[in-house]
């Protein structure tokens, strides 16, 4: 059983619940071999705090004496490890050795009697070079191979793998019917020879396409893939679990992982690592070693990085900072890049999993940066939501400098003397217009200028597009003297702009969707600011609390009557997250919502929105934000799902 934690977009950290602990993900499991124990299972994890490893089933399976041992007093005690023990099947050792291998219901049973925590059923490898037909074939095969393995696995958690080879269509077809089996963790299989061959094109398109396909509550297992220089990636990708044999494969021919990639023993002089192997050795003092305590020494190393990797991957979704991370990492290889470049080209994919506001400021490097999820759902949002005061003019500036609305405060003045206007900034995200300032990710958004032509071409692009939209009698970029100049001449009658209201209300739009000002702020509106930094705080209606505005993002937190307003307006399942009976009394009471309690939402909510949680006769409950999105709230069967924030309490029980 699966949990999610904390999450940055498509990236998350999770809790896998297995019978020997908790795993918290994203995680490497180092490939154990029973016969050659480079790094003891316990050492494993007393040391290098590895919590869960995988080991290979068909080779115990062969060997007499492993045999015996395993099923007599379990595998945990055959390795030594007290922490979750996977298995692989022996697919790969099957597919080379052909008729030497087992049949699926013999390592499955297998596997479940040596009380494995996740087991894996035997599926059918797909060679990068396979045609249609024979990935077909396979994942067929494969396809009745899992539901067995469901049908026999016990207490065993089972893995399914997600083959399909380089055909996307065939396994997003397979991630959905794997889906629908009960099935625990899917591996995205045959990727191995991409990794080896640095195809991290593929290798994107493979992950994504299973990714379509699977059910977003369960983890993701990027089967051979245990190099730091992935993890940030695969991460983004929505991958949780990682396994390879490769720290001690790599030791073995004197080789060093590092982040950016991979270094020889031979050309190393100093080390640029500061794991334990490497604060006490150089490389001179390394390659002097005996060779099998230099082979221990660099799998160490491997280990350590992989590590810490790992930590830096998850520190990075709790900042929200993983899309600068995978940035950075891409620019370590050509070919990594390639999978980062192709990424961007389907992060489509990946937006309705990203939140709607993060703890980090929006990094824009360059015109990739465009791709990211946040820039282009602006983009959407602001041409589908915003609706502008109507003013006669449209006045535009240059991007200078933030918050827009202090910084252009004089220029505004100067304009609304001669002209009845209302203003935009052309900025990195596109026009903003100038009310918005505040809300994330306008007002947090760190940009390199001058910006790069692909940026400027779009900003452009979309700067044309809002001219033909605007309804505006007259739209000008501002230029000064110049500009004031011809206002003068063709309007000659000046106008007020309250930003402050025009904020109040095109927050709300932009927030919770078209005509939510209209219900929110129907009657005597108050603006409540703050003392101290004249920020908008409150919103009163009619003397009730409808809405607060939070000072970091510049978003709305939705109070009781608020909810009450949108509730009465907007029919089911607009902004709503339904849960069933069971939960209601909770949801009331103020308690916050699991998932396995979501039995409906909203399609349009994103992680981060705040939603109004119904039963299923669409009484309001309660008030809160979602973690989630909709597919999200009806596939994880554990977790808090919605932080509820007030219960409509006991009075609404009728
Ligand atoms: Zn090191």
């Amino acid at each position: 059983m699966f949990e999610l934690v904390d999450r940055d977009c498509t990236g998350r950290i999770g809790i896998l619940h297995t019978a020997h602990g908790k795993v918290r993900t994203p995680v490497l499991l180092p490939v154990v071999n029973p016969h050659k124990l480079t790094i003891a299972p316990e050492e494993l994890h007393d040391t290098f705090g590895f919590e869960a490893l995988i080991t290979n089933s068909y080779i115990i399976s062969k060997d007499a004496f492993l045999r015996e041992r395993a099923l007599e007093d379990g595998i945990h005690s055959l390795l030594g490890f007290p922490g979750t023990v996977m298995t692989d099947s022996g697919t790969f050792q099957a597919h080379v050795y052909g008729k030497e291998g087992t049949t699926n219901s013999e390592i499955v049973a297998f596997q479940r009697d040596m009380g494995v925590d996740i087991g894996t059923a035997l599926d059918v490898f797909t060679e990068p070079w396979d045609g249609p037909d024979t990935a077909r074939e396979a994942m067929e095969e494969t396809l009745s191979r899992v539901e067995e393995a469901a049908s026999i696995k016990g207490n065993m958690a089972i893995a399914g793998t997600v083959q399909g080879g380089m055909f996307p269509r065939l396994r997003e077809e397979m991630a959905v019917r794997l889906g629908g089996m009960n099935v625990d963790v899917h591996p995205v299989g045959g990727v191995v020879p991409l990794l080896e061959n640095y195809r991290f094109r593929d290798l994107v398109r493979a992950v994504l396409a299973a990714k379509r396909g699977l059910p977003p509550g369960r983890p993701v297992h990027l089967f051979g893939a245990g190099h730091p220089m992935v993890f940030a990636l695969g991460t983004l990708l929505g991958c949780d679990l990682y396994d390879s044999s490769s720290y001690a494969k790599y030791a073995a021919d004197g080789r060093l992982m590092y982040v950016d990639g991979t270094r020889h023993l031979e050309d190393i002089g100093e080390s640029p690592c500061g794991c334990p192997v490497c604060r006490e050795h150089d490389g001179p003092s390394l390659r002097d070693l005996p060779d099998a305590e230099r082979e221990r020494a660099i799998a160490s190393h491997n280990l350590w990085a992989c590590q810490d990797e790992l930590r830096t991957v998850r520190e990075a979704i709790r900042e929200g900072t993983l899309w600068d991370l995978v940035d950075r990492r891409s620019r370590a290889h050509p070919h990594l890049f390639e999978g980062y470049r192709e990424l961007c080209a389907q992060a489509g994919q990946l937006e309705p999993y990203e939140s709607t506001s993060k703890p980090s400021p929006l990094m824009y490097t360059d015109h990739l940066s465009m791709r990211r999820p946040i820039v282009m759902r602006y983009a959407r949002r602001v041409y589908s939501r915003y609706r502008s005061p109507e003013k006669r003019v449209m006045v535009g500036f240059e991007e200078g400098g933030r918050p827009y609305g202090r910084h252009y405060a004089e220029a505004m003045g100067r304009v609304l003397e001669v002209a009845n206007a209302q203003f935009l900034v052309k900025s990195v995200l596109g026009p903003v217009p100038i009310e918005l300032d505040e809300m994330y990710p306008v007002a947090q958004t760190v940009e390199a200028a001058p910006w790069d032509s692909e940026t400027v071409k779009r900003v452009n692009h979309m700067m044309e597009h809002c001219s033909h939209n605007l309804r505006n009698a007259l739209a000008v970029m501002y230029d000064g003297e110049e500009t004031l100049d011809m206002l003068r001449m063709m309007e000659g009658k000046g106008g007020s702009f309250d930003i402050m209201m025009a904020r109040a209300r095109a927050t709300a739009d932009m927030q919770f969707g078209p005509g939510a000002t209209d219900v929110l702020m129907e009657g005597a509106v108050e603006l409540v600011t703050s003392k101290r930094t004249g920020k908008l705080r409150n919103v009163m209606v009619d003397g009730e609390h409808v809405l607060s505005m939070r000072a970091h993002d510049g978003m709305y937190t939705l109070k009781l009557p608020g909810a009450r307003r949108l509730h009465a307006a907007w029919e089911s399942p607009r902004l709503r997250v339904v849960v069933n009976e069971d939960a209601a009394p909770f949801a009331r009471e103020g308690r916050s919502q699991f998932a396995q309690f979501v039995v409906e939402a909203d399609p349009e909510l994103r992680p981060g929105d705040e939603v109004l949680i119904v039963d299923e006769d669409d009484s309001l409950l309660a008030v809160g934000r979602t973690h989630m999105n909709r597919r999200e709230l009806l596939s994880f069967g554990k977790g808090v799902a919605v932080k509820v924030r007030e219960g409509t309490g006991k009075e609404e029980d009728n």
